[in-house]
């Protein structure tokens, strides 16, 4: 994977930017130690590392007015950062480029319980926010399973998902109003607290837009009641198919769950050895299913969809009976990355969406892609949502892996696409799945996605390297017809 080459003659200026950044902000707030720096060199997606030119941690909008504002008068590029959890390397930094990090924009401003919102800086972690407002039987419903350290800024960004936003939505859903600092350092408003705005929705196209049109500095989210009870079932297939199978029968019975999520048999034992949660180890799929509503909706609803499951194939079923015992159901779930992380000295962590009733198939074509490849894949993903997340493990140790992880990886999310899903469901494309954008759109899609951009950032300045593939076209990308072998553009190179 390559990144643009950097500008030299930006990098022979670092010491000139570095001085004019600390007079924007307090001196403190601009690290440019090379060792301090390195905190920042990666984010989730931790294959691929680089130092910035220098970080800045503003401490208000003004202050990122003012570094946007001067970094576009001086041709500077700029990175927005939130916690760096991003998975698929939206907030790498580049060699030329200004950090700009959002820790320090991390209060909640208001909370306003008539209009059932909340006014949050971009830096308060997702977590934190529902913490803010339970005390009075509230929450903030979009819930990534890093919602303890990633913000709400970075959720805007890749307009995040989790485990609950099959009803209720991902990030997008539960976003009223932004504050945004344009490359220029024009401050603007989108949305707000009430539901209509007058003219374009630019608050829906800001939210995925992966720090690409400007740096958020304050959102106002959603708040949700919390529900008055939930109620988790554990439901053991012996063949994953029938499990997937169930998955969309729940659907198009007309239940909405809060919550459906599947586990192969090997994430189910991988999370057994990891915290002991209970789960059966005879199945080949586990799907968690939660209900919540008012009490005797819920139990309705725990009954039709066990007799769902009893119908495709479910081998056990079990409901949970207090919180305690629905926590622990869950509890194996959420510990599934971190026990996945125990199988093998990497794992790269895809992130694609299929229609449901493509679930039997692709789970078939994924089997078969990872004995072609080699690699084993650990499946454990929002089933409701048709959004996978196959885990490929690998050792970077072992020269190639990588690549081969990568290619496996690549050729899943193709697959994802050829069955008329998406490349991302929640992750965003960031560089990890800029190459295969060709895949799924074609040259005028991306042609009008770039001047969507340069309305934003006509300087292409922010987060460069970022969602577009770097050659121009999709042909030069190598989607091509080649006829009587003859390479289209011969003399590009191909990444
Ligand atoms: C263990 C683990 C589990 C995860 N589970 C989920 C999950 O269930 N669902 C899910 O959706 N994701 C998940 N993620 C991915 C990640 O947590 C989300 O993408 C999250 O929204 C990133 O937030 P962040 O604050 O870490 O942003 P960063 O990683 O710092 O940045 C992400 C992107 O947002 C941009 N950005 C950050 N802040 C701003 C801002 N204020 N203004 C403009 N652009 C900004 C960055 O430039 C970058 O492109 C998981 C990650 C890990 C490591």
């Amino acid at each position: 994977m390559d990144m643009p080459t950097p500008d030299l003659a930006t990098l022979a200026r670092r010491a000139e930017i570095v001085a004019a950044l600390r007079t924007l902000v307090t001196a403190d707030s601009v690290i440019d130690d090379p060792v301090a720096l390195r905190v920042f060199e990666s984010d989730a997606l931790t294959a691929y590392h680089q130092v910035p030119l220098a970080t800045v941690l503003p401490a208000s909008t003004e202050e990122v007015a003012a570094v946007l504002r001067w970094c576009t008068t001086n041709g500077v590029k700029v990175v927005p950062r939130g916690a760096g959890t991003s998975l698929s390397g939206g907030a790498l930094p580049l060699a030329d480029a200004v950090l700009i990090g959002m820790s320090k924009l991390s209060r909640v401003l208001e909370i306003d319980y008539d209009n059932r919102c909340a006014v949050v800086q971009p830096g308060v972690t997702n977590l934190a926010i529902t913490r803010a407002v339970e005390a009075r039987g509230f929450y903030y419903a979009p819930d990534p399973s890093s919602q303890i350290a990633c913000t709400i800024g970075g959720n805007v960004a890749e307009n995040s998902g989790g485990v609950h936003c099959l009803k209720y939505g991902l990030t997008t859903n539960n976003i009223l109003g932004l504050e945004m600092v344009l490359p220029d350092g024009e401050i603007v408003r989108l949305g707000g607290k009430g539901m209509g705005d007058s003219g374009y929705d630019l608050r829906g196209v800001v939210i995925g837009s992966e720090g690409l049109l400007g740096i958020v500095t304050q959102v106002t989210v959603r708040m949700l009641p919390a529900p008055q009870v939930a109620r988790a079932l554990l439901i053991g297939f012996g063949d994953i198919e029938d499990a997937a199978r169930c998955v969309a029968a729940v659907i198009a019975a007309g239940i909405i769950p809060a919550g459906m999520e599947l586990m192969d048999r090997a994430a189910v034992n991988a999370s057994e050895d990891f915290v002991h949660a209970g789960y059966p180890r005879d199945v080949a799929g586990l799907l968690i299913v939660e209900l919540d509503g008012v009490p005797a909706e819920c139990d309705f609803l725990c009954g039709e969809v066990e007799n769902i499951a009893r119908g495709n194939g479910a081998t056990s079923v079990a409901t949970s009976t207090n919180e305690t015992e629905r926590l622990r159901f869950w509890a194996g779930r959420k510990a599934a990355f971190a026990a996945a992380g125990r199988l093998a000295p990497d794992y790269f962590c895809i992130d694609g969406t299929i229609p449901r009733r493509e679930l039997p198939h692709v789970l078939r074509e994924m089997t078969r892609l990872s004995g072609e490849y080699g690699l084993p894949v650990v499946n454990v993903f929002h089933a409701g949502d048709g959004n996978l997340h196959p885990l490929i493990l690998y050792d970077s140790n072992e020269p190639g892996m990588l690549e081969t992880a990568e290619a496996l990886g690549g050729d899943i999310l193709r697959l994802c696409v050829a069955v008329g899903g998406v490349l991302t469901g929640e992750h965003g494309v960031g560089v990890e799945k800029r190459d295969l954008m060709c895949d799924m759109f074609g040259d005028d899609d991306l042609d009008q996605q770039r001047a969507l951009k340069a309305a934003f950032d006509p300087a292409g300045l922010l987060n460069p390297g970022k969602v577009f593939p770097l050659l121009h076209r999709c042909a030069e990308m190598g989607r091509m017809h080649i006829h009587g072998g003859k390479l289209p553009f011969p003399d590009l190179p191909r990444f």
